[in-house]
């Protein structure tokens, strides 16, 4: 992120700090350095004039012991000249005397000292050394004793240049120094932190990744210290927002599937009431009517017999509608009970072609039975149920001298539960192609006029796929044309789990 206001950087901030400390380091180090040499250069400097004025009082009591005088004045003034002059070529110093009244008596310069040295003399007087210093000049002076008599002062004239010029070498070499420390510093602290902050540049780099929704493949950094434990941590962190966010789309499609599924049903409960509504008024409007003539007419007799005829015809296929529609809803609606149990399959479909025999033999139609021994695992009133629907379509939608049959086998594939498969074929009008993927649906008929006549519902096959679904098992057009169809019922052989 950048913003308008300069911000210094890691980098800027690393480099400084590091360069200002080694420069503190520095300065304490050579102002500790510079105040040492000062000290050594002026206790050397003391030593060195306390010799000198060791070796220039011995050489004036030497001189003073052999005059025949007390008088330290008159001992002076008469020698102060000469004895300057000695002392300056021993000492290879300017050498200035006084007496004990700080009067000037002699020097070794070729022109009189100007300097003002009284304050000086004072102390010499009290027997002690002491000095002045203007610039690179030193005036140092000591009193002067001959034998147990002061005799005055003796004043050395040093310069110190070297010293001075030795100290200021020095202190310009840590100033250089210095500089080069502030440079290489900053310059190291630079690139020191610069790789650390290239480091964080890449994790930062991989958090906005993921805040893009792209998520890490492997940590974005390989590093054994902190760094890496961090870019470790944000590996992880990825990977586990991935996985949610992979099962919450996950759980999204899956809720959107539900939704689609509720959808559908809704449209197919509307479209089942729509039906059914219309399905119901047919037949009653057909009864109202007859009821209308009759009311009318009720004398013709010839009017009663064919109005009690459609009548009945009309209450039957309204009983069957509503039987068979409330059947329908009632799965729907409340959790299906079976009675699920293992039934021997023979004697239950002999028993079934049994009671479809009246009906065939009034449609002309042969009906005929191919039985082996097998179970079937479920509620037996339902296999019958089922049975009887498709055998009813079978013999409803045959020809004259056609023929039906039903048949069962027990099929057992690797790895599946055994089936037990019932056959129910015909030699009838068959399916059309377009038709055959519909048939299931609940009022789905292929020709309306048809069906009425057969006393069909278009609920029959319906509800054999939702009695054989609830059964764990299913129902399938396994052949069509027109030759005829062949339909299959499979269902379970034997309890789940054996
Ligand atoms: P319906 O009460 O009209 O017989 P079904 O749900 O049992 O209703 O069948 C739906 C439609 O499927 C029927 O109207 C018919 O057109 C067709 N159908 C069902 N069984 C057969 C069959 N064995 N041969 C030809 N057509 C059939």
């Amino acid at each position: 992120m950048k913003s308008g206001r300069f911000r210094p950087g890691l980098k800027l901030k690393g480099a400084v700090l590091l360069a200002l400390l080694l420069a503190t380091v520095l300065a304490v180090l050579s102002a500790l350095v510079l105040a040492g040499i000062r000290k050594d250069q002026r206790t050397e400097l003391e030593q060195s004039f306390a010799r000198l004025a060791d070796a220039a009082n011995l050489r004036v009591r030497q001189e003073y012991l052999t005059v025949e005088t007390t008088d330290t004045a008159a001992f002076m003034s008469r020698n102060g000249q000469r004895l300057a002059i000695d002392l300056g070529e021993q000492s290879g110093m300017a050498v200035t005397l006084y007496d004990n009244d700080g009067a000037f008596v002699g020097t070794s310069l070729p022109i009189q000292s100007r300097a003002d040295v009284s304050d000086a003399l004072t102390y010499t007087a009290r027997g002690q050394a002491a000095y002045i210093t203007e610039g690179d000049q030193l005036l140092y002076l000591a009193p002067l004793y001959g034998g147990d008599q002061r005799l005055g002062s003796v004043q050395f004239h040093a310069s110190l240049a070297d010293q001075h010029a030795f100290y200021e070498s020095i202190r310009r070499l840590f100033l250089l120094t210095g500089a080069a420390v502030l440079a290489g510093g900053f310059l190291l602290g630079y690139y020191y932190v610069r790789r650390q902050v290239s480091v964080i540049d890449r994790l930062n780099a991989a958090a906005q990744q993921i805040g893009q929704g792209d998520y890490l493949t492997k940590p974005s950094v390989r590093r054994g210290d902190e760094f890496g434990e961090l870019a470790v941590g944000i590996y992880d962190m990825s990977e586990k927002i991935a996985r949610s966010v992979r099962q919450l789309t996950k759980e999204q499609e899956k809720l959107l599937a539900t939704i689609a599924r509720l959808q559908e049903l809704e449209q197919q409960q509307k479209q089942f009431i729509g039906n059914i509504s219309h399905e119901l008024k047919t037949p009653l409007t057909s009864i109202l009517a007859y009821a209308d003539l009759l009311e009318m007419y009720r004398d013709d007799p010839a009017l009663l017999e064919q109005a009690g005829g459609r009548i009945r015809d009309d209450a039957e296929r309204l009983y069957a509608l509503v039987e068979k529609a409330l059947q329908l809803s009632a799965m729907d609606v409340y959790e299906f009970e079976t009675h699920a149990e293992s039934v021997p399959l023979r004697p239950l479909l002999e028993n079934a072609a049994r009671r479809m025999q009246a009906k065939a033999a009034a449609a002309g139609v042969d009906l005929e039975t191919d039985l082996v021994d097998g179970t079937v695992w479920a509620d037996p009133d339902n296999v019958m149920h089922m049975a009887l629907n498709l055998l009813d379509n079978a013999i409803k939608y045959n020809r004259a001298g056609g023929a039906v049959t039903l048949s069962n086998r027990t099929e057992t594939r690797d790895g599946a539960r055994p089936a037990a498969v019932i056959s129910v074929s015909d030699t009838g009008i068959g399916i059309p192609p377009e038709a055959q993927s519909r048939i299931f649906d609940p009022f789905y008929t292929v020709s309306a006029d048809r069906s009425r006549a057969s006393g069909g519902t278009g609920l029959g096959l319906a509800l054999v796929r939702s009695l054989a679904e609830k059964q764990g098992g299913n129902v399938r057009l396994a052949a069509s044309g027109p030759d005829g169809s062949r339909f299959e019922l499979v269902l379970p052989a034997e309890r789940p789990g054996e």
